[in-house]
C-alpha cells in the first residue's frame, strides 16, 4: 500500500519552497484528492507524487441522511475496516463529528461503539481525511467546516499521538487553519491523558464524559472508570484548567433510573465546585439491545433545574441524526432499519 500523504505534517511534505505550498493548497484549500488535477505542478512532479503517495484514505463512502439534515458518512478504509463521520450542517455553522478508531476498546455499556469492541487505531491522515472526504461529498471547500468534535468512534486519548497529530493538521495555518476554540476533544475520562493534554501546544477544548457523579454508578457504566476514579479525573480537570484557562464541558448521558436521580445532580454540582465548567445533558440515544432507556422528559427537566439552581451552567444536547443511527453512541456501522 502506498503511504498516505495526509499522514504527513506540512514540514515533512516531499516538496520544498513554493511547490510545497502549492501542494498543500491543493490538498487542504481545494480538497483535491488526485495529483493529476494539480495543474500548476509540472507533469513529471505529479507523476512522481502519484507513484510515491496516495491522497485517498478511503476506498468507499456510503451515506445515510437523517431527516434533520445530518449525514452519516460510512467510510471503508484501505484495509477494508469501516468507521464513520457525521456531518451536521447547522444554519450558521457546519460541524463535523469524527472518529479516531475503528470501534473502541473502552466498552462503555450504553455505547454501541463500545459494544463493537476494538478494531484498530486510525492514523492522523485517516482522521483528518474524514474532513476532506466529507467536504468532497458535500461539495464544499474543506475550510468551510469550522467546527469539529472528536466524538465519533473511539477514545482519542487511547490513540493519543495520532489524534494530536491529526489536531495539528486541523489547526496549522498551512493546512485547514481551524480555530482551537472550535475543536473539541471528548474523552471517556482518562486522568493521565487529560494531564498530558494540558501541556500540548495544540490547545483544543476538552469535554469529559462523566455520566455519573458516584463511583458505583460510573463503574457500572464505564469499565475504564475502575482505573480512573472520579476524584482523579476532577483533579486532572483542575490541572488542565490551571494551564489552559479553559472552561471544561462535562457530558452526561441521561439514562432512565440509573444516573438521573436528583441526589446525583446534587453530588455532580458538588464535584464541580471550583471548576469553570459546563454540563451537557445528552438524552440517551437508544440502540437495539443496549438494555438502557432514555430518561423521561420530566426527569431530564428536573435534573436540569436542580443543576441550574445549584449554579451549574447546563444545557441539553438534542442529538442530531438519531434516525440515521448517527447520533452520539449509535455509531456502529449499521444502517437504520
Ligand atoms: N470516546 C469518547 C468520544 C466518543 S463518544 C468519549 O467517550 O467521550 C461521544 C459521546 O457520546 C460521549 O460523551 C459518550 O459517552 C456519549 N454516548 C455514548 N453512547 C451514547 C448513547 N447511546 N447515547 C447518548 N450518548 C452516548
Ligand atoms: Fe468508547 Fe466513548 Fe463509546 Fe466509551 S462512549 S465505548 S469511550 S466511544
Amino acid at each position: 500500500m502506498k503511504p498516505l500523504l495526509l499522514d504527513l505534517q506540512p514540514q515533512d511534505y516531499p516538496l520544498g519552497g513554493y511547490r510545497r505550498t502549492q501542494l498543500l493548497e491543493w490538498v487542504y484549500t481545494w480538497g483535491v484528492s488526485d495529483f493529476d488535477s494539480m495543474s500548476n505542478l509540472p507533469k513529471a512532479m505529479r507523476e512522481e507524487l502519484d507513484q510515491s503517495y496516495t491522497l485517498e484514505p478511503f476506498i468507499n463512502t456510503e451515506l445515510v441522511s437523517s431527516r434533520d439534515g445530518s449525514v452519516k458518512h460510512l467510510f471503508t478504509l484501505r484495509d477494508g475496516q469501516k468507521m464513520e463521520a457525521v456531518y451536521m450542517p447547522y444554519e450558521d455553522r457546519k460541524t463535523i463529528c469524527i472518529s479516531t478508531m475503528v470501534g473502541c476498546p473502552a466498552g462503555c455499556k450504553f455505547c454501541a461503539t463500545g459494544r463493537l469492541g476494538f478494531g484498530r487505531n486510525l492514523t492522523p491522515g485517516e482522521i483528518v481525511g474524514q474532513i476532506l472526504a466529507v467536504a468532497r461529498v458535500q461539495k464544499i471547500p474543506p475550510k468551510d467546516i469550522r467546527n469539529l468534535v472528536f466524538m465519533g468512534m473511539g477514545e482519542p486519548l487511547l490513540n493519543y499521538e495520532h489524534s494530536f497529530n491529526a489536531a495539528r493538521l486541523m489547526l496549522s495555518p498551512e493546512t485547514l487553519d481551524m480555530s482551537n476554540r472550535r475543536v473539541t476533544l471528548s474523552t471517556v475520562g482518562l486522568a493521565k491523558g487529560i494531564r498530558k493534554m494540558a501541556l500540548e501546544e495544540v490547545n483544543v477544548k476538552l469535554a469529559i464524559s462523566l455520566h455519573a457523579p458516584d463511583e458505583e454508578t460510573r463503574r457500572s457504566l464505564i469499565p475504564t472508570a475502575a482505573a480512573n476514579n472520579i476524584e482523579e479525573i476532577i483533579e486532572a480537570a483542575h490541572a488542565y484548567q490551571e494551564v489552559t484557562g479553559r472552561r471544561i464541558t462535562f457530558e452526561y448521558s441521561m439514562l432512565k433510573n440509573i444516573n438521573d436521580h436528583l441526589w446525583q445532580a446534587d453530588l455532580l454540582a458538588k464535584r464541580l465546585e471550583g471548576l469553570i465548567s459546563h454540563v451537557n445533558l445528552i438524552p440517551m440515544n437508544p440502540w437495539e439491545g443496549s438494555g438502557f432507556e432514555e430518561s423521561t422528559e420530566v426527569q431530564l427537566q428536573a435534573f436540569y433545574d436542580r443543576l441550574e439552581s445549584l449554579g451549574i451552567a447546563v444545557s441539553v444536547r438534542r442529538s442530531r441524526g438519531r434516525d440515521a443511527g448517527a447520533a452520539c453512541g449509535q455509531l456502529a456501522l449499521k444502517q437504520p432499519a
